[in-house]
């Protein structure tokens, strides 16, 4: 079977990882069937998956991110023992990043419940909200928006053609082969000048993006400037700062006909994309060696109750000795992985146990430092790099 790039359409070559596992991981922490591929194009430093012909079925029924209630909302950061969530610093990144008192015709892309946008709409009342996603089951939630929202579900609404100033897509682009047409649609939307803002995540910074078979695209920041460019846009502008383990793009549509902007230097990543390849060829013999390693007595307790945290689960060889996950994010408390516990690293008694860290391995080891009651001498670490 022929790959082309996503992004530039180069014919991909040979792929730089084929999971040994013939079930994948999803980023809803369940698996699908099927070997994950993952394509390197020198051209544009694009990387992307192959779709497994499982995915159509895994979005219908599994992918529901926090369709629970308005608060459900994912956690982004613990700073100085406060918990801050994901939808709040995309909304404060969005209000440093675009002037919304002027540009008020707000459109959320795929927007599901929208929180963000609530978020932006509560500190800005002059915002126009427009609310578009494929299925109607979130109209409930919309109804309910601080602002009078307008919205569409199947397909956006035609008289919104060229009327946008602000076009938002939070996570969608990384799920989505064929971004040509997506670009164009949005494209469509927005008034000349108007922003395309989306975010997608950074897997240079996140190594779990390289692996879940539901991202089938892992931008670059040469590759996104090049998709942006090629769409028509300008002013475009690439930061992999302002938000944990994603790129926040945005750029400025541009008259039809203009020339399209020069690309500046951008930082190879093919030899980053290959080492991040050789992380996870060996990650599951590293976890068994450590298990096997463990007492047959001691109890082992994951670390995490994410995506790094599944993935060492599903590696186990006896996933019955694990007595507990933990994790600090306080809406995971009280519910149970696989019939597991998840508890906060706090409520861990003293007793020794086996605790492997399912955290991403930038963070892993400050994040575990600054937990004292974890620190205790019977303890034993395994840490994935
Ligand atoms: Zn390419």
């Amino acid at each position: 079977m022929t790959t082309t790039c996503n992004v530039c359409g180069t014919p991909s070559g040979a792929p730089i990882f084929e999971s040994s596992e013939a079930k994948s991981l999803t980023t809803m922490n369940s698996l699908i069937e099927g070997r994950t591929t993952v394509y390197f194009c020198e051209v544009c430093q694009h990387a992307q998956t192959n779709e497994l012909p499982n995915l159509e079925a895994f979005y219908s029924t599994e992918y529901e991110i926090n369709i629970d209630s308005e608060d459900d909302d994912q956690l982004y950061a613990v700073v100085d023992g406060k918990e801050i969530y994901r939808s709040q610093h995309q909304a404060n990144v969005l209000i440093s990043k675009i002037d919304l008192s002027k540009h008020r015709k707000v459109l959320d892309y795929g927007c599901a419940k929208a929180p963000t946008l609530r978020s932006v709409c509560e500190e800005i009342p002059e915002i126009e909200p427009y609310l578009f996603d494929v299925t109607d089951k979130y109209i409930p939630f919309w109804e309910r928006f601080p602002t009078k929202a307008k919205w569409a579900t199947h397909a956006p609404d035609p008289s919104w053609q060229g009327q946008m100033d602000v076009v938002l897509s939070f996570y969608a682009l990384e799920h989505i082969p064929h971004l040509d047409r997506i670009l164009a649609e949005v494209s469509m939307l927005l008034k000349e000048g108007g922003f395309f803002y989306f975010i997608v995540p950074d897997m240079y910074q996140n190594a779990a993006d390289f692996v879940v078979a539901d991202h089938v695209n892992h931008f670059s920041k040469a590759s996104l400037w090049r998709l942006m460019a090629d769409s028509g846009f300008e002013s475009i502008e690439i930061d992999p700062d302002a938000h944990a383990s994603a790129y926040v793009v945005s750029g400025r549509l541009a008259a039809s006909g203009a020339l399209a902007p020069t690309p500046p230097e951008f930082l190879n990543r093919s030899d980053d994309a290959k080492q991040l390849a050789t992380f996870w060829g060996d990650i599951k013999t590293r976890i068994t060696t450590f298990e096997g390693a463990v007492e047959a007595d001691m109890p082992l307790v994951i670390y995490g109750a994410g995506i790094y945290g599944h993935f060492i689960y599903s590696c186990l060889k006896e996933p019955r000795r694990v007595s507990h996950f933990l994790d600090q994010n306080t809406f995971l408390h009280g519910k149970k992985i696989d019939g597991i516990p998840v508890i906060s690293p706090r409520e861990l008694r003293s007793e020794p146990a086996a605790i492997l860290v399912g955290l991403n391995p930038r963070h892993a080891r400050r994040i575990i430092e600054e937990i004292p009651s974890l620190q205790t001498p019977d303890r034993k670490f395994l840490f994935l790099s």
